[in-house]
């Protein structure tokens, strides 16, 4: 079980849990973005399971009439254990939710494995395109801001059909492949979303909490009008997300599941004030 603690950043740790609050976004406005937690695997059974349960997520939420997707991570569907390993897993995935009118996001992890996960991304992007907004199938891959390489990559992206989602990059990452100063990461991230603006047609996801961020893609948008959406975490400024929301596409990031224990000490150590969330919680306070 969950405590009730943890239940602001997961949403449990069955699929049932995760779609009682896709529910709850839904009737709110806001998409869900459902992560299975989870990834490093090294036995080819945890990686089957999981993907398993992705395939089944998705039939679960097309039945129930839901609005969401997923988000799978490659180390999660076996690239630990082969680059053959974790496509055949993915495509599996992708084209269960394409029969089902869903689409999949592939989280991007370390960079070591930037390049297995761009090369998946674009065959199954070629071979699965987005569709117009009304379905809802296709495929989409995030870029981290804080690798250098970043920019040459999404000359590539550009004429992919699929979705980007561009975040600031959640890893340590080694000084001469990436930047290591926030400053320098935000700096990035807004020239990466320019470009995308004026490049790409449409497909483009901000996955950021912050307001000078966000404040940048609005503008972008009102001058190109190329169209973006808005993802956020769960538990992380959730009133902006349903402000945006009655202008905007906006998805949240809903992770579950019985690996939750890393993902939410994360989270709280992140930002203080989610360290004294957690601390209040603890002490009864
Ligand atoms: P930060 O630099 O963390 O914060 C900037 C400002 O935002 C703060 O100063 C504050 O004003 C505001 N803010 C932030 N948090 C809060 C809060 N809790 N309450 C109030 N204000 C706040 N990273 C990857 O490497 N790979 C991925 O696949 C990936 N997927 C992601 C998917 C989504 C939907 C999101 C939202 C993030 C994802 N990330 C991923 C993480 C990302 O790289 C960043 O590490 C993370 O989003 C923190 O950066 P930020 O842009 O939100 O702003």
């Amino acid at each position: 079980m969950i405590p009730p603690i943890a239940n602001r950043f997961v949403a449990g740790e069955s699929p049932a849990t995760a779609l009682d609050h896709v529910r709850t976004i839904n009737d709110r406005d806001v998409g869900a973005i459902v992560n299975l937690l989870g990834e490093h695997y090294d036995e080819r059974s945890t990686v089957r399971a999981d993907a398993t349960e992705y395939r089944t997520l998705v039939e679960d939420m097309a039945r129930s009439n839901l609005e969401g997707c997923i988000s799978v991570k490659p180390s999660q569907l076996g690239l630990d254990l082969g680059e053959d390993i974790f496509r055949e897993e993915l495509e599996a995935i992708v084209a269960t939710a394409a029969e089902n009118d869903a689409f999949v996001w592939i989280d991007m992890e370390d960079h070591t494995t930037t390049d297995a996960t761009l090369d998946a991304y674009e065959e199954l992007a070629r071979e699965y395109p987005r569709s117009p907004p009304e379905s809802g199938s296709g495929v989409g891959v995030c870029v981290q801001a804080n690798l250098k390489r970043t920019r040459e990559d999404l000359e590539r992206l550009a004429d992919i059909p699929g979705k980007v989602r561009f975040v600031k990059g959640a890893y340590d990452e080694p000084a001469d492949i990436a930047y290591t100063r926030g400053e320098r990461v935000d700096q990035a991230l807004e020239a990466l979303l320019t470009y995308a603006f004026e490049h790409f047609e449409g497909g483009i996801a901000v996955g950021s909490h912050d307001p000078a961020i966000l404040e940048h893609a609005q503008t972008l948008y009102d001058e190109h009008g190329t169209e973006f959406e808005i993802q956020m975490l769960m538990g992380v400024r959730e009133d902006a997300q349903y402000e945006f929301a009655e202008s905007y596409d906006v998805y949240q990031y809903v992770p579950y599941g019985g690996r939750w224990k890393f993902y939410f000490y994360r989270r709280v150590m992140e930002r203080r004030e989610n360290l004294r969330f957690a601390l209040r919680a603890v002490l009864g306070r």
